[in-house]
């Protein structure tokens, strides 16, 4: 038998999810008139730790997949994805356009350097990019007064038969938080006005909290970027993925594999940081930051052991974590346990008790966790 612990990933959840904010583009399209946007649905870093192959499978009624590594953009082909794929970082050296050209993707120009490397290539078709503005963020991106300069060349490239479409593109620095979008749109407008071509601006936390500002108008194409909200985490610090009417497509499973009974004064763990102040029970659960549990996970993160809600007791360790099982007086050696999911606490409830994010837990989730794909909704 393996150890206990199990990812179970629903392919019926990432559609769901995909759908959701699918509904939620077209009830804003609806209400302001317009087309509603098309969906880059966002695959990166193995699709937030779900598999590039179960996240093509999820997301086949998305209109493009977006991710940063060639490599995972070859497996998306592999796995028979024929729509657009987009590199969100562009490519990185002239080799790289090779494959760029061969697996037709979509790719991210950021600078001049990206530019000459098009320029000095030989293509076998038109490469389709999107131009990407840095709107305040100061990570990727042309500043604003070089913006017009590098649309013109790329324009000049277009006329050469060397590009095709030229997609105007910036992401949000605060899209999830009290700044929103209005400086990095008043400054993106400015940047790209009077310049052809479609709009690539919105990352999950735009998309559910911004979605009219997607709403294609007058017939400019219009792209989304929605990432974490597919995987049914929340962008935002105050509001649930369940509220948005999203589900969990990741739940960390595992079991209790060892009972300890503790007197009152006695401690649990590395460090002895946790002291009973009565008499209490202490399950062992099969799952430690080597699984990618949070090790800052303090005593009280939330946990669901058979069904019922309690908490971590002690620190997370690289194997094993404990928890109280006072609150199940029933559950000993094998009984089944929720680190996060469906069944359980929330993968961003545990992320915030220990300090991160829901995207971060679920990218780490470690290689030598066994993974299991759930193709239909459990009854
Ligand atoms: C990761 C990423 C996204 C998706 O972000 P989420 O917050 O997960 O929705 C969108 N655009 C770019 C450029 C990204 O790097």
């Amino acid at each position: 038998m393996p150890r206990p612990i199990c990812a179970s990933i629903s392919i019926p959840a990432l559609r769901h999810n995909l759908s959701a904010v699918r509904r939620h583009l077209d009830q804003a399209a609806q209400a302001a008139g317009g087309e509603s946007a098309s969906i880059w649905a966002v695959i990166k870093a193995n699709a937030y730790g779900h598999g590039i192959e179960r996240a093509v499978a999820g997301f086949s009624a998305a209109q493009g997949l977006a991710m940063l590594d060639l490599d995972e953009a070859v497996r998306c082909r592999e796995a028979g994805w024929g729509g657009p794929i987009l590199l969100l970082e562009g490519f990185f050296n002239p080799s790289d356009l090779e494959i760029v050209d061969r697996y037709h993707l979509t790719t991210t120009v950021h600078d001049d350097a990206q530019l000459d490397m098009i320029e000095a290539a030989h293509l076998t078709r038109r490469l389709d990019i999107q131009l990407k503005l840095n709107s305040g963020m100061n990570r990727l991106g042309y500043a604003p007064a070089a913006y017009a300069a590098a649309y013109a060349r790329a324009e000049k490239l277009h006329q050469r038969g060397v590009l095709g479409s030229i997609i105007k593109m910036t992401h949000f620095a605060t899209a999830d938080g009290p700044q929103g979008i209005t400086e990095a749109m008043a400054i993106f407008a400015r940047a790209t006005e009077g310049l052809a071509g479609g709009v690539s601006v919105c990352n999950s936390a735009a998309t559910l909290r911004f979605p009219e500002i997607a709403v294609s108008r007058d017939g400019t194409p219009q792209w989304v970027r929605p990432g974490v909200c597919l995987y049914g985490a929340t962008p935002f610090p105050d509001a649930t993925a369940a509220s948005y009417g999203l589900r969990a497509a990741m739940t960390l499973t595992s079991e209790i594999i060892g009972v300890q009974s503790v007197s009152a004064g006695g401690t649990v763990g590395y460090g002895a940081t946790f002291r009973a102040d009565r008499r209490m029970r202490v399950g062992v659960v099969a799952c430690g930051y080597a699984d990618g549990y949070p090790r800052h996970a303090p005593t009280g993160t939330p946990i669901t052991v058979a069904g019922v809600p309690t908490r971590v007791v002690g620190r997370v360790s690289m194997d094993m974590i404990t928890v109280d099982l006072d609150p199940v007086p029933n559950a000993g050696i094998g009984a089944p346990v929720v680190l996060w999911g469906e069944g359980g606490p929330s993968v961003d409830e545990v992320a915030q008790a220990a300090g991160t994010l829901g995207y971060e837990l679920m990218c780490a989730l470690a290689p030598r966790v066994r993974v299991q794909t759930l193709s239909v909704n459990k009854p």
